[in-house]
């Protein structure tokens, strides 16, 4: 972590010190009022519910600490990206998004945006940068891509990008704002999926769009009030305690990451590795560059599906669980959900138990 990560944790953990008076609770109170005290219509710092409330205010500072910028939080992933995309796009725009990315967010390429007259044009991670950006009204990466881990340039994108005309979003759910900082990089939007490693105790949908242009915040903070896609008080609780523990669960998740895919890759019952950590990786370009380790998401394969299954059924240390981020070890087969990899592809979500032991069960389910 560098010196200006390490001050922003600080910060976000001691942010609501200032604020408060003599006796007040250290931390945020689960505020479930949905109308606020208003003899006066004008003034108050909260009027409904739908609006905002003091329990989205305290998550909404850590996560502005952690982004260096405005944030405006949803009730999942998805509900982010989708208020993104909406408000960047009108009908007879053109979007381009990843043909490996998450898949709910084509889903909703195909499902709502081609449905209201925009045209979703699927380009796969490695092929983005090489693809003309003309008549692009928005670029929406995701980098390291789920599962594939592929990245792009965020930078080199931002540029190409802009001098095309279109805005670029920045989908930064598998490294979270500690480990890649697109919106520094010049991307114009980061959403993200804080039910992942920032919530971290797979008990809590939650998600944000972070940005630094006050006009197009502004829009997105206005489609969170129309659209009604509001979070709920116990969640934006859960999140605020997830992050204030993100930095410490993170380096245990990444250091032991980078342990277990190294002994993966000298494994002889598994193929294909994919950890960016790995020096022979071929996102590997990016850790140092934009990346500030190789995460805690690695892809294996093993011969297939019956070998991946049988695994994956016999390890005591693997949550079998679709999702990643959280403090139990957890992993898939992705083919399970139709993503386009082989049948025996496992992505594996390292979790915080301690390194020896995970690697000890690992390697047993691997003997069979
Ligand atoms: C999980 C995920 C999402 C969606 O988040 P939800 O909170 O489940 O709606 C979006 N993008 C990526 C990369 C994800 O992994």
């Amino acid at each position: 972590m560098t010196a200006e990560t390490d001050a922003r944790i600080a910060r976000l953990l001691h942010h609501r010190k200032a604020g408060l008076a003599l006796g007040e609770p250290v931390v945020p109170p689960i505020s479930v009022a949905t109308t606020f005290h208003l003899p006066q219509a004008q003034g108050a710092a909260h009027y409904y519910g739908r609006s905002g409330q003091p329990t989205w205010d305290a998550v909404e500072a850590q996560l502005s600490i952690l982004e260096a910028a405005e944030v405006v939080s949803f009730p999942s992933g998805m509900a982010a990206i989708t208020a993104a995309l909406v408000c960047c796009l009108k009908a007879g725009a053109k979007v381009m998004i990843p043909s490996d990315g998450y898949y709910v967010t084509r889903l909703l390429g195909r499902d709502l945006l081609q449905v209201y007259g925009v045209d979703v044009v699927q380009v796969p991670t490695l092929e983005m940068a090489d693809h003309d950006f003309s008549g692009f009204q928005v670029i929406y990466i995701e980098t390291p891509s789920n599962p594939g881990l592929d990245v792009v340039d965020i930078a080199g994108l931002a540029k190409k990008a802009h001098a095309a005309g279109a805005l670029l979003i920045t989908d930064n759910t598998t490294m979270t704002p500690l480990l890649q900082r697109p919106l520094d990089l010049g991307a114009d939007l980061v959403v993200a999926a804080d039910t992942k490693a920032p919530a971290g105790h797979s008990d809590a949908l939650f998600g944000h769009v972070a940005g630094r242009d006050a006009n197009l915040m502004a829009r997105v903070r206005e489609w969170r009030r129309q659209s009604g896609s509001v979070p709920g008080p116990f969640e934006a609780y859960l999140v605020h305690r997830g992050l204030e523990t993100l930095e410490v669960r993170l380096s245990r998740m990444c250091t032991s990451a980078a342990v277990i895919a190294e002994r993966l890759a000298a494994h002889p019952k598994v193929r294909g590795v994919r950890y960016p950590g790995l020096p022979g990786d071929a996102s590997h370009k990016a850790v140092g560059a934009q990346m500030a380790n190789g995460g805690f998401l690695i892809g294996f394969e093993l011969a297939g599906e019956t070998e991946a299954e049988g695994f994956l059924a016999r390890c005591p240390l693997i949550e079998q669980a679709t999702s990643f981020g959280g403090v139990h070890t957890a992993a898939e087969r992705r083919a399970r959900w139709g993503d386009a990899v082989a049948d025996g592809f496992i992505r594996l979500s390292v979790g915080v138990e301690p390194v020896e032991t995970l690697w000890a069960a690992i390697e047993g389910a691997l003997a069979g």
